[in-house]
């Protein structure tokens, strides 16, 4: 059996650090959504036990280390299948890394559906994100996807009323961030701005999109300086763009529009600038099977 599955990568319309946990995690106040940008994975059944990887683009680990080995072994200790649980997964990267999109957890989150499915184990969201939470934080998120809030480390997920309509520019430039080294800058930062955390989720819950999105902020902002990030958020924001925002820790940037053709001209003038240069919009689905053969 072959499952291909689409694996939206995600945007942070919103991202707040609102405490420290005990055992060092950060606390966030997260929304969530997700984009029609994403890498198609394939899910394959083998002979054999071996989980074996492989992708289009070098530098991503094909062993142990890649998100998607890591789920596929979680998900057969949970399930307790130790025979004939070979599978190869194959990943056809589009979501660049080192961006804040969440490209490895939206392949991970693939693959635990996929999984549910070729070896007929029937799990329920909660019980896929229970097992996909202790791979990775975003990964929950990933598998509920859409829009959503994301609380805690990320393990807690809720679904919040479809963003939908807009076109979505995101601009991945040249250098990455490293998330370890994000959080040490926010949690060296002394006078933390929290964005308007409540009163997003309300315009959101009474469907007011407009005015939720104008509130779309970021912490990590006002603690990293993206090379950048302040004149792509220019860019976005002289051709009319709803919001503007870095994404994750960075170092992807967005723009949300309400017209496709703002953002088509927005695109075009950061082709000029930048390389990867993208143009989506909202997904309701972290996860999509796209095709299914026996
Ligand atoms: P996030 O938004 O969760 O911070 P990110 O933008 O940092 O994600 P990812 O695509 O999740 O980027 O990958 C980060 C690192 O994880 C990469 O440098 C890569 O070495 C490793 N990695 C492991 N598995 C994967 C995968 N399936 N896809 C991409 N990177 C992976």
């Amino acid at each position: 059996m072959k499952l291909t599955v689409k694996a939206n990568a995600k945007i942070n319309l919103l991202l707040d650090v609102t405490g420290i946990k005990k055992n060092g995690y950060h606390s966030l106040f997260t929304v969530m959504q997700s984009i029609s940008l994403g890498d198609t994975v394939t899910v394959e059944k083998t002979n054999g036990n071996d989980i074996t990887v492989s992708c289009t683009v070098p530098g991503v680990p094909t062993d142990s280390r890649n998100i998607v080995y890591k789920c596929a072994d979680k998900f057969f200790q949970y399930a307790g299948i130790t025979e004939n649980k070979g599978v190869h997964i194959h990943i056809d990267k589009v979501t660049p890394f080192c961006a804040g999109m969440g490209g490895g957890s939206a392949d991970g989150a693939a693959v635990l559906v996929a999984l549910n499915k070729i070896f007929n184990t029937n799990y329920l969201e909660k019980i896929l994100c229970r097992i996909g939470v202790k791979v990775g934080a975003d990964i929950p998120f990933c598998i509920v996807g859409g829009t959503a809030l994301a609380l805690d480390t990320g393990a807690v997920v809720a679904p919040l009323p479809d963003v939908e309509g807009y076109s979505i520019v995101v601009v991945k430039p040249e250098d990455g961030v490293s998330t370890k080294e994000a959080y040490e800058a926010v949690d060296a930062l002394e006078n933390m701005k929290h964005p308007k955390n409540q009163e997003m989720l309300e315009y959101l819950a009474d469907g007011d999109t407009e005015n939720a999105l104008k509130l779309c902020s970021n912490v990590f902002e006002q603690a990293l300086e993206v090379p950048g990030r302040v004149d792509i958020k220019n860019i976005c924001n002289n051709n009319g763009a709803v919001a503007s925002c870095m994404t994750g820790s960075g170092s992807a940037v967005y723009g949300i529009f309400k017209e496709k053709a703002q953002a088509e001209k927005t695109a075009e003038e950061l082709k000029t600038k930048f390389t990867n240069v993208f143009i989506c919009t909202p997904e309701k689905t972290g996860v999509e099977i796209i095709s299914i053969t026996e």
